[in-house]
């Protein structure tokens, strides 16, 4: 049986081009929000936490990030609001469709400058390719079925992705330094 993970992940992964940008819109039918990133995205990767916008049916998401200067509201920003003012990731999303068009971090933080997106919301083709495969276990604490992770981490490495169950070891790192950074030593 075939595990159905993303749309951009079920048909086969489609390298990056090199692309440099594009623009994203909301599912509305009329008045879309529209966002435009001036560069490709870097870390490009399948999510499954439960905070990250997935499409319809999809198990996990995918999310990669970009310079906050690389990305603008370009049309009908009066349709976003912040999700979860509380969260680290504040995912700016469309009050109608519901469709996360970025996240972005304020408060002191390791990605504190990069905004995270979701590619899949551009007609563009050629954006980086999804890298590996994120916050895996956590689908479990949505609803999926613990026996099914075999085959959710075995379509992962199928693919020629990676899966963790919290962020790749450069991203940890780059937390980590973080931390020791703003630590008392
Ligand atoms: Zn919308
Ligand atoms: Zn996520």
């Amino acid at each position: 049986m075939t595990v159905h993970l993303h749309p951009l992940l079920d048909n086969g992964i489609q390298p990056g081009t090199g692309i440099s940008g594009g623009k994203l819109h909301c599912k509305c039918a009329t008045d879309k929000v529209e966002v435009t990133l001036a560069s490709d995205v870097v870390h490009n990767h399948a999510c499954g936490c439960s905070k990250c916008w997935k499409p319809e049916g999809a198990v996990f998401a995918v999310i990669g990030v970009l310079p906050v200067a690389n990305v603008s509201v370009t049309a009908h920003g009066e349709k976003l609001h912040i999700v979860d003012e509380s969260a680290t990731i504040q995912r700016h999303a469309c009050k109608s469709c519901g469709v996360h068009l970025f996240g972005r971090i304020e408060k002191d933080h390791a990605f504190k400058g990069l905004d995270f997106v979701h590619v899949e919301l551009s007609s563009e083709k050629g954006w980086q390719a999804p890298q590996f495969a994120a916050f895996v276990s956590s689908i479990i604490e949505q609803g999926y079925d613990p026996k099914g992770m075999d085959a959710v981490r075995a379509r992962f490495k199928e693919l020629g992705l990676e899966s963790y169950d919290v962020l790749s070891p450069p991203l940890m790192d780059a937390l980590a330094t973080y931390t020791y950074a703003h630590s008392k030593h």
